[in-house]
């Protein structure tokens, strides 16, 4: 088997960086250079380029995606008590922030194949206090938003969608239509967290909606309440994309369709290894949305997980379990959802998942040597 020279991580930062480097040391250098480190061109540049990216009328840049979420739950005026619908299947941010803002969270069971929230679930769960849909567009691909759009109008719901791992997607209607994910529902929020498709080199994150009065609270509600400086409209908090996080991330979205390619790339490759293997599911693209790999997730069946995760590293390949415990047995999340509800899919894709290293860096050497030594344990 070949030996790979550099060390294969589930993301490859540095490598991406190096491709790109002058660029990048230019515009950081810029910023440091004019010192307006906060609300620099640079954010108001990165905030145009993302709306003529994702055809959206307005981005609204914040500090996070943790914040993107809040900011949404807030501007909309989600009130104490106001249940907000979600799938159990999704990094933590999601629920924290419905559960922070004194809202029930209610988790809903996710599809088996695509992993994304099960509509049918979601029509359950609705009562006369649901007041939102959040669908998580969870890997790297569009949960089924028209019939979550059908539901929430015929039950005047908001429907915030968390786009953290699928920037770029691209979400295809009946009609043929297509709209990128985050532009869809009422609102979206987005993540820039170094990891994610569209990374900064730090924290980041994004609003983005077509609602022009929606916006305007949004970006009051992002920078203290203000109307104007020192004037305070409402309930706001601190949360600002900084001006070099804006600078690097405006270089990064030139590239951000190629790297999408690169993934797709990786993950064909991936993909053709695994197939018709038995003991390995591989991802499930769904029918209306391009996937962008934010994550490559495997199913595993009569597969000791653990023990091919050791055989993994013991091979100097990392690999990593999302998620390996549902937020409905989270210590954290027990007392706010519904207690007894049964979550099949979820704590089954808890129990059986494993994500392979997954960025836009891969060859196809290193590919070999990743399947190469999985298929050898599951045989
Ligand atoms: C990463 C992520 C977030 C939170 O983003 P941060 O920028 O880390 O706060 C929210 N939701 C999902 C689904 C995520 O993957």
């Amino acid at each position: 088997m070949v030996k790979v020279s550099r060390n294969i991580q589930m993301v490859d930062l540095v490598s991406q960086y190096e491709k790109i480097k002058p660029e990048m040391d230019a515009a950081i250098q810029e910023v440091i250079q004019s010192a307006r480190f906060i609300n620099g061109p640079s954010v108001k540049e990165f905030q145009s380029d993302l709306e003529k990216y994702l055809e959206v009328k307005y981005v609204i840049p914040c500090a996070n995606g943790t914040d993107a979420l809040q900011i949404a739950m807030m501007a909309l005026g989600l009130k104490r008590g106001d249940e907000v619908i979600t799938a159990n299947f999704t990094f933590a941010a999601t629920v924290e922030t419905i559960a922070f803002l004194g809202l029930v969270p209610v988790l809903v069971d996710v599809c088996a194949d695509t992993f994304n929230i099960d509509i049918k679930e979601i029509e359950k769960a609705i009562t006369p206090k649901t007041k939102a849909i959040v669908p998580v567009h969870l890997f790297g691909q569009c949960a089924d938003m028209e019939p979550i759009l059908a539901l929430a109008k015929n039950h005047q719901l908001f429907v915030i969608e968390d786009t953290a791992q699928a920037i770029g997607a691209n979400y295809t209607f009946a009609d043929g239509t297509t709209k990128k994910a985050g532009t869809i529902g009422t609102i979206g929020t987005t993540s820039f967290f170094p990891s994610k498709n569209l990374g900064a080199y730090g924290d980041a994150g994004a609003l983005y909606t077509n609602d022009e009065a929606l916006a305007v609270k949004c970006r009051m509600i992002a920078n203290h309440g203000q109307s104007k400086q020192y004037h305070y409209e409402v309930l706001g908090v601190n949360s600002r994309l900084d001006s070099i996080q804006a600078a690097i991330l405006k270089v990064k979205l030139k590239y951000l369709d190629e790297y999408a390619v690169a993934r797709n790339k990786a993950a064909t490759y991936y993909d053709k290894a695994f197939s018709g293997n038995p003991k390995i599911a591989i991802p499930v693209r769904g029918k209306n949305s391009t996937h962008v790999f934010h994550q490559y997730t495997l199913k595993l069946n009569g597969v000791d997980r653990d023990k091919l995760k050791e055989h993994l590293a013991s091979k100097a390949i990392p690999s990593m379990i999302y998620y390996p415990v549902a937020l409905h047995s989270q210590k954290a999340y027990r007392h706010s959802v519904n207690e007894g509800k049964k979550y099949p899919v979820t704590d089954q894709l808890c129990a059986s998942v494993i994500s392979l290293p997954m960025h836009t860096e891969l060859d196809e050497q290193t590919l070999k040597y990743i399947t190469d030594s999985v298929l050898e344990f599951a045989k």
